[in-house]
């Protein structure tokens, strides 16, 4: 698992680097979308249970995000559709993948493209060098004697997050990917 997850990584700086989006935080990700010749669209789908869609139906290719979402989940949603895009659409056989809200019961594309989305979104090696920084605080070693790990991490999470402009969730779920928390 642990060597997907690099090659996860390695991908997504690859394809950063291709349309010269490194180093950019919070990334702009709508415009990573239409360097690749996408366009983003909000939708009010009929389905409410309809996250997200990438289409290649549609001339230029399209992705369809919730107008009803938070700015970060939209974000994340932009983020997972240019992963399929990118790494599981590049033959005719699949011209549109529609995401549905759900939870733990993912295919081995849906991983992927989670994975993908965290790494686009969130660098591992800007991520654990903000990390790093934060640890210096003083104000968090201040927090971290007084209310302990599990607090401290939420603080360190909370920071992050809005650095890199993804929900709260998504940063946990990424720092402990990285191994630099422990809870989720
Ligand atoms: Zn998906």
């Amino acid at each position: 698992m642990k060597g997907e997850i690099f090659s996860i990584d390695n991908k997504a700086e690859e394809l950063l680097n291709k349309y010269g989006f490194e180093n950019q935080y919070p990334l702009k990700i709508v415009s990573l979308a239409n360097a690749m010749g996408l366009k983003v669209y909000y939708a009010e789908f009929n389905d409410s249970n309809i996250v997200g869609a990438i289409s290649k139906k549609d001339n230029p290719p399209a992705i369809y995000i919730n107008y009803h979402d938070n700015h970060t989940r939209q974000r994340f949603t932009v983020a997972h559709e240019i992963a399929h895009f990118y790494l599981h659409m590049n033959n005719d056989d699949v011209p549109e993948i529609i995401d549905m809200y759900r939870g733990g019961d993912y295919s081995k594309e849906e991983y992927e493209a989670n994975m993908f989305a965290a790494a686009l979104l969130m660098n591992a090696d800007e991520v654990k060098k903000q990390y790093h920084l934060l640890e210096e605080d003083i104000d968090l070693i201040k927090e971290k004697k007084l209310f302990g790990d599990r607090i401290y991490e939420e603080l360190i999470s909370k920071r992050l997050a809005s650095y890199f402009g993804v929900s709260r969730i998504a940063m946990r779920m990424r720092l402990n990917t990285l191994g630099l928390i422990r809870s989720v």
